[in-house]
């Protein structure tokens, strides 16, 4: 299999009429189909639609006697905290079951750190000058967007496939004392599926930090989201930082949301004893308590591992055959000549695409031919892609049919920019 950047001014010709037509005859379809974001499909949520039912009249009261109807209990519900603690690695409490979005607990994190600091912090960080984020890349925009929005300058990191470049992290972190925190989704990250290692994660708990409220924002989305049959277990942050004697770095979270409704589910929050109590404070000046009645709903459908792995599983019978499909379709129209590169992650909702030069051209042309993608750079931060290469795949939300469609279209586009940049 040769590369596109090796073939003669012939060859790229020939291709470049080639891709012009192909690419042609596809738009003629009118296809109109939505890829931007990576929600799950409606045969999916049908799988929890009896969430809907639940608790049912007159099932209200917890296993320890709380009745949910009422006012209380900031930290969650015991029961949801006990499974949720033991998902995500923590002891129960230290963990809290609160809200529908894991998302706005990291952000309640970030504004409470700026308006007071965190337990650690000299000052709080508004307070103390310009702060920095790292951010490994390609991300998720979600947190970038987050970052930018409180005026925090963003640092891109190279994510590998076993997670950041820790040399770079280390020297930055140790150097920089204005930098606060750090981005993480250590498992099938969103949108590459890198899969951080052990020994990554062990380094990220050892350096030393010149700021000394330097925070993890360890961003467990996709803990249970696997593809194949291998359950990728990580090394656990909490327990290497408590080892590595920097108790207070980790702040840990995760959701129900691509496991139950996305908007409707249970997130999740565990740190140390500190930084949970600091937290708790925080969180009771805001609200008087979680929504109970949905973490009850959530423990009568899925009360333990067993029932949540045997749903992830029902969900994976769904998902990889549309991911199966993405891929036969990239090799038969991208491999040869090889026109770009694809992740082939084991688990998590996306494929990263990589056209070099030309992810800005592709998304252009795969939207007027009716494929709506994420924007090009929503994985970088200040959504610059320094090399236009970037391209976010999400095959879920379409049916198994819809994304073959779906990712010719991708791929005739990606054939089409990739021959106009060699021709240029
Ligand atoms: N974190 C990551 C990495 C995600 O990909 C997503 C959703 O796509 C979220 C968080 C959203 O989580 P939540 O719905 O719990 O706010």
């Amino acid at each position: 299999m040769g590369a596109l950047t090796e073939l003669d001014d012939r060859a790229i010709d020939a291709l470049h009429e080639q891709a012009a037509i192909s690419y042609g005859t596809f738009k003629k379809r009118e296809v109109r189909l939505n890829m931007a974001r990576g929600k799950p499909a409606l045969g999916q949520l049908d799988l929890v639609e009896r969430l809907l039912d639940l608790p049912g009249r007159g099932n209200h009261v917890a296993h320890d006697g709380t009745d949910c109807r009422n006012y209380g209990g900031m930290e969650g519900l015991a029961e949801a905290r006990a499974l949720y603690a033991r998902l995500i690695g923590a002891r129960p409490e230290n963990t809290m079951v609160g809200g529908n979005s894991s998302l706005a607990l990291m952000h309640d994190n970030i504004v409470y750190s700026m308006l007071k600091g965190n337990p650690s912090s000299p000052l709080p960080w508004n307070r103390a000058g310009r702060i920095r984020f790292l951010c490994p890349t390609p991300g998720y925009d979600y947190h970038f967007n987050m970052t930018e929005e409180y005026g925090i300058q963003m640092i891109s990191v190279p994510l590998g496939e076993d997670g950041p470049d820790m040399d770079r992290v280390e020297a930055l972190v140790a150097e920089d004392a204005a930098i606060k925190g750090m981005w993480c989704v250590p498992k099938y990250s969103n949108p590459t599926g890198a899969v951080y290692s052990d020994a990554v994660i062990e380094r990220l708990a050892r350096m030393p930090a010149a700021a000394p409220d330097f925070r993890i924002f360890w961003d467990n989305a996709y803990i249970m989201h696997h593809l194949t049959e291998e359950r990728i277990e990580t090394a656990n942050l909490l327990t290497a930082c408590e080892r590595a004697g920097n108790p207070d770095r980790a702040l840990m979270f995760m959701s129900t949301s691509k496991i139950t409704f996305p908007g409707a589910g249970l997130a999740v929050f565990a740190s140390s004893e500190t930084n949970m109590r600091w937290f708790l404070a925080s969180a009771s000046r805001r609200s008087i308590g979680p929504d109970k009645i949905n973490q009850l709903r959530h423990m009568c459908a899925l009360p333990d591992e067993s029932a949540l792995y045997a749903l992830m599983d029902q969900y994976r019978a769904i998902i990889a055959p549309k991911f199966d499909a993405v891929y036969g379709t990239f090799d038969r129209l991208l491999g040869d000549p090889r026109v770009a590169t694809w992740t082939r992650p084991k688990g998590g909702y996306f494929i990263s695409l990589y056209a070099d030069g030309c992810a800005r051209r592709t998304v252009e042309l795969a939207g007027e031919a009716g494929i709506a993608l994420t924007p090009t750079g929503a994985a970088f931060p200040y959504r610059n892609d320094p090399d236009d290469r970037h391209i976010r795949v999400a095959p879920t939300t379409l049916s198994a049919d819809e994304v073959g469609l779906a990712a010719e279209g991708i791929a005739l586009a990606v054939r089409l920019a990739a021959s106009e940049r060699e021709k240029a």
